[in-house]
Parts: C-alpha cells; sequence; structure tokens
C-alpha cells in the first residue's frame, strides 16, 4: 500500500497502472462503512485507490471542518488488511494552489434537502469529486447510500460532463440498532447517541407504511415526524419524501422515492435516508 500526497508524483504512477482501476472517495476517519466500499472495489477492480481529504470547500463557515475527526494512523491500520493498492492523501494546498479558480456546479439536484441547508456544499463536492476523478480516471467510483443525494449529484455531474467513470452506489452500512455509521457519530454523547437510532426507526416506519399500500407522502412525512419527536433532544432539520430522481417533494409516490431526514442532536448534525419502491436498488 503506497500512500501518495503530491499530486505532480501521482501524475508519474497513473500511467504505470494496469487494468481496472476504482476509486473509493473519503474523507477519512474510517469507519465499517467506508470499509465496505473498499472490499467491493478490491473484489471488482485490479487497482484500489482510496482518496483521503477533508475538503474545506464542502463545509460551511460556520461548519465543523477544523473539528472534523483525522487520524490519518489509524485510516491507514484500517487499509492495510484490506489490500488497498494506494491511499492518495494530499493537502489542502495540493488540492487548491494559489490562482485555483474552477467550481463545478449541479443546478438542480444540489438546491433542496442538504443543499438548502449548506449552502454551497454540493459545489465543494462536486469540484473536489471532478478534481480526483480527472487525476485517478478510475473505471469505476464508489459511494454510499448513506449519502443519497450526494450520489445523485455525483452521477449527474459525471453524465453531463462525459466523465467515462462508472458510479456504483453501496448500501448504508448500520449499527446493530439502526444507527448509520459517520465519522461524526464520536461526536455524540452517550445519551445523544442512546436516542439516535430514532432516525433510522422513523425512516423503517415509513418503508413498512410503503410496504402496507400508503402511497400518500404527507401521511409519511407525518410517521417521520412523530417518531423523532419522541425525544427533546432531536431537532428536526427536514423529514423529506422526494422524488428518487428529481428529488422534488412526492404529494404522492408513483416510483422510486427516497425517505431522507436531517437532524441536529446537541452539537452534531445527522442525516440517513432508505429509498422505497425501489427494489431492484437493493440498497438501504
Ligand atoms: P465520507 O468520508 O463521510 O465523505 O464518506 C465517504 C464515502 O463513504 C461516501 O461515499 C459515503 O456515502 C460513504 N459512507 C459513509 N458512511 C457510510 C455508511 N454508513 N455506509 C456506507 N457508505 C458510507
Amino acid at each position: 500500500m503506497k500512500v501518495i500526497q503530491s499530486i505532480s508524483e501521482w501524475k508519474t504512477i497513473r500511467p504505470t497502472l494496469q487494468g481496472r482501476v476504482s476509486l473509493i472517495p473519503t474523507m477519512g476517519f474510517l469507519h465499517e462503512g467506508h470499509l465496505s466500499l473498499v472490499r467491493r472495489a478490491r473484489k471488482e477492480s485490479d487497482v484500489v485507490i482510496v482518496w483521503i481529504f477533508v475538503n474545506p470547500k464542502q463545509f460551511g463557515p460556520k461548519e465543523d471542518f477544523d473539528k472534523y475527526p483525522r487520524n490519518r494512523e489509524r485510516d491507514l491500520e484500517l487499509l492495510r488488511p484490506e489490500r488497498v493498492d494506494y491511499v492518495f492523501a494530499p493537502t489542502v494546498e495540493e488540492v487548491y494552489p494559489p490562482g485555483f479558480q474552477t467550481t463545478v456546479a449541479v443546478e438542480m439536484l444540489s438546491k433542496p434537502l442538504e443543499g438548502a441547508l449548506r449552502p454551497g456544499h454540493f459545489s465543494g463536492v462536486a469540484t473536489v469529486v471532478a478534481k480526483m476523478l480527472c487525476l485517478t480516471q478510475p473505471h469505476t467510483a464508489y459511494f454510499g447510500q448513506k449519502d443519497g443525494q450526494q450520489c445523485l449529484v455525483v452521477s449527474r455531474m459525471v453524465q453531463d460532463l462525459g466523465i467515462l467513470t462508472e458510479i456504483v452506489v453501496c448500501p448504508t452500512v448500520r449499527d446493530a440498532d439502526g444507527l448509520a455509521l459517520s465519522s461524526r457519530n464520536v461526536y455524540l454523547n452517550p445519551e445523544e447517541r442512546a436516542v439516535a437510532p430514532l432516525i433510522y426507526q422513523a425512516l423503517e416506519k415509513v418503508r413498512a407504511a410503503v410496504a402496507d399500500g400508503e402511497r400518500e407522502a404527507e401521511p409519511l412525512r407525518g410517521m417521520m415526524r412523530a417518531v423523532l419527536a419522541r425525544s427533546p433532544l432531536l431537532s428536526l432539520q427536514y423529514a423529506s419524501i422526494a422524488d428518487a430522481k428529481t428529488l422534488e417533494e412526492c404529494t404522492r409516490l408513483n416510483g422510486p422515492a427516497m425517505a431522507s431526514i436531517a437532524v441536529r442532536l446537541g452539537q452534531t448534525r445527522l442525516i440517513d435516508n432508505v429509498m422505497l419502491l425501489a427494489p431492484s436498488q437493493g440498497a438501504h
């Protein structure tokens, strides 16, 4: 496993790579969710590249860029047994040198949900993902359904810009009590951690109601709000039932949809989602 920080060094390596190349973009502080993407990539490719970069452009001015958890040594220890070929971990100055002035914006899909609460977030994501896809030129890049809107934004960008990389979306990995794994879960104190599974319980309630035949979106949103209201520690930011392709809010479910939730729990912001009426996807 070779760790690379310098983009100029990387440029000498990329032309030597042979076979199917895969990329797993991450911000580090790795957990089993990230490792599930790495394992899938390892199975499906010859060269596996993990990108670790806490991207300042996707954090708002009042967000947690400075205190986002980082532990490079631990990340490398977790990746070694997974037989990763390259860990590409550039510095902020390498990725955004003086004079950098390009932004990639995916207009409509970036507006609702996370985009409404985190202005500029998805242009930060799209810009850095575009740069890493250009640098690594992977056949396949692996993303987690956990960040459902991000998957849509990145897929749209790749399609719109004619980038040849295939985007693969992998299922959300959860703790035994349903809480989606996230690097930010370390921020939770024990009391907050105890109520955090309500997020997945709210999503499961919606999934069960849809399986029982409910198709009206507003009652489904109401179910999520009711479950989340069980703890005063949870402050709801959105409980959405949106079209799975456009992210427009549904009035009635006529096809695949995404139920998604964002909450504040103390100082921590958590998001999660499940797909509805999308049997072939298998992502949960
Ligand atoms: P992050 O480091 O949080 O930017 O995540 C890097 C990649 O891992 C993104 O594609 C995430 O969607 C994915 N990911 C994060 N958490 C999970 C999880 N619990 N299950 C599956 N994928 C995840």
